[in-house]
């Protein structure tokens, strides 16, 4: 059950946390997995290592999801080497928090620009090939905060909510060339992006999360690979909370 044999999947920001996981499991499922990242290119490595020598077929591919130009390149690129994208998995994101008041200009641009506009971009150039082939998955990070908002998150959870909307409307856009596409929205797991937040507003959020602990980005991971898979093929403009409870 689940199985990805023979599926092409791009995961973007797979060098690190979340993303690293869900090409790991994306790999384990027997799909080819193109590890996108933008800057870590030792960390990406690692994980084309890792899922080798695992037996996996892992690549990489540098590009900024926010650059539009370097976003189509890169497509085309992957789309002459393995033929298609079958599963688009928009991971990448940055997170820069700060009270309203002290959200300045290029922190906000930067923000939409990667979360946002990178998601978009990549679907676009993605669907390309899945249109064609009339069998597609997207599958988008938001976030609990995209629903819940968030004390000194106003762009970040600006930005993860725009994705549901995204997810929704390109949902029915597609649907009828049978291509699914849904949003995981994961609650709090421990990652690099996780791992300034202050130690007591870690036990306040370890305290209303009703499972007792935080995510893993193996749990994330594993809600994606199950709306990858054929077995979800009746699955579309949904968005999957992964948070242990936090937000119900
Ligand atoms: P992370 O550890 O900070 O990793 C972020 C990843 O995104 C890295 O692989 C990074 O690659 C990549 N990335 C950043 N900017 C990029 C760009 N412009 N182009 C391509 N790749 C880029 O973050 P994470 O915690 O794993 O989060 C992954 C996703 O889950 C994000 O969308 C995040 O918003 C979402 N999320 C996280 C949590 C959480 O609690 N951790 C909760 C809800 C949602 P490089 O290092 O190469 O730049």
């Amino acid at each position: 059950m689940f199985g990805l044999d023979g599926r092409v999947a791009v995961v973007t920001g797979g060098s690190r946390g979340i993303g690293r996981a869900v090409a790991q499991a994306l790999a384990r499922q027997g799909a080819q997995v193109v590890i996108n990242y933008a800057a870590s290119e030792a960390a990406a490595g690692e994980v084309a290592a890792a899922i080798q020598s695992a037996g996996g077929r892992a690549d990489l591919a540098r590009f900024d999801v926010a650059d539009e130009a370097a976003v189509e390149k890169a497509f085309r690129e992957i789309r002459d080497r393995y033929g298609r994208t079958d599963i688009l998995v928009n991971n990448a994101g940055v997170a820069v928090d700060g009270l309203l008041l002290r959200v300045r200009e290029p922190d906000l641009e930067r923000m939409l620009s990667v979360n946002v506009k990178g998601a978009i971009w990549c679907a676009r150039a993605a669907t390309r090939t899945m249109m064609r082939a009339r069998w597609g998955r997207i599958i988008t990070m938001s976030s609990v905060v995209g629903e819940m908002g968030n004390v000194g998150q106003v762009a970040y959870s600006a930005a993860k909510a725009a994705l549901v909307g995204m997810t929704k409307s390109l949902a029915r856009e597609y649907a009828s060339r049978s291509i699914t596409v849904n949003a995981v929205a994961p609650g709090f797991i421990e990652t690099d992006m996780t791992s300034s937040v202050p130690a007591e507003r870690k036990d306040e959020l370890m305290r209303v999360t009703p499972l007792g602990r935080f995510g893993t980005p193996d749990d994330v991971a594993a809600a994606v690979a199950f709306l990858a898979s054929e077995e979800a093929g009746f699955i579309t403009g949904e968005v999957l909370r992964v948070n242990g409870g936090l937000h119900m």
